[in-house]
């Protein structure tokens, strides 16, 4: 079937609504009966860029995409994973979903690493609740969203509503696979509260009789070299790496 006979659906996400609260994570969990552990078909992330007085916390809503170019399918090339064309889910094949070097290399071909393997080596991924939809409901994970951060539906009415952007800064680019999915970027931070932010970090920096924590303000906005949190997104990273870049090496 060639793509223009696939009837695309997909996800509209608004970066500044989102609060990372982990509810749209647990609802897929919970409605797909995933273990406690590693395997998310919905990831969440967060990472903070820039320095004070102007840090901003990034978030991201991961679960598959369903790329209108899934470049999975084509990577596994064993029909492992498929893109069905009533909602234009990708989906994998359960058949072929255990310990199988192709799904490895599917994986390895997303761009957001959206296939999750388990401790036997078993593959899934997010299905975009295609039973839900042929009974007429949203995805879990949309529904569950206090924030009303997600939405859902055909690409194009999502489009119309929201724009045709599906790129955000930090995010691999959307060149590769297509995603089915518009973003909202993070609206510019606003300073409600008028303050002058040197003060602000002499004020931080004092400690009454004690000397300052630091004597340049410069000390407490250049984080050159000092890892305190996530300053960067890597969806594809080993367990290691995030521990490795989450600790406070700053000895
Ligand atoms: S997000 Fe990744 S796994 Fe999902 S369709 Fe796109 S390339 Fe495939
Ligand atoms: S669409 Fe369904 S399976 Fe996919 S992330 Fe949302 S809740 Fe999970
Ligand atoms: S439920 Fe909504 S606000 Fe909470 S993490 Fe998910 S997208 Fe963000």
């Amino acid at each position: 079937m060639s793509s223009s006979e696939v009837q695309q659906y997909g996800f509209f996400f608004d970066q500044s609504r989102c609060v990372h609260c982990y509810t749209c994570q647990m609802a897929c969990k919970g409605k797909n009966n995933i273990s406690p552990g590693s395997v998310r078909w919905l990831r969440l992330f967060n990472w903070e860029t820039g320095s004070f007085p102007n840090v901003v916390v990034n978030t991201l809503f991961a679960p598959c995409y369903h790329c209108e170019n899934p470049v999975c399918v084509t990577a596994a090339g064993d029909g492992s994973v498929i893109k069905e064309p009533k909602y234009g889910a990708v989906l994998i094949d359960p058949a072929k979903s255990s310990n199988n070097p192709n799904l490895q290399a599917a994986n390895e071909a997303c761009p957001y690493g959206a296939i999750m393997f388990d401790a036997d080596g078993n593959a899934s991924k997010c299905n975009m609740c295609v039973d839900r939809l042929e009974m007429g409901q949203l995805p879990v994970c949309v529904l569950s969203c206090p924030m009303r951060a997600l939405d859902f539906g055909l690409i194009t009415d999502l489009q119309a509503k929201y724009g045709t952007n599906a790129d955000l800064p930090g995010v691999p680019s959307s060149s590769t696979s297509s995603p089915a999915v518009v973003f909202k970027p993070m609206t510019p931070k606003i300073q409600i509260v008028a303050y002058d932010a040197t003060t602000a970090l002499q004020l931080l920096g004092a400690r009454g009789s004690l000397p300052p924590v630091y004597t340049d303000p410069n000390q407490a906005t250049d984080t050159t070299g000092v890892t305190i949190g996530r300053s960067t997104l890597n969806m594809k990273v080993s367990g290691q790496d995030l521990i490795d870049a989450t600790q406070d090496n700053y000895a």
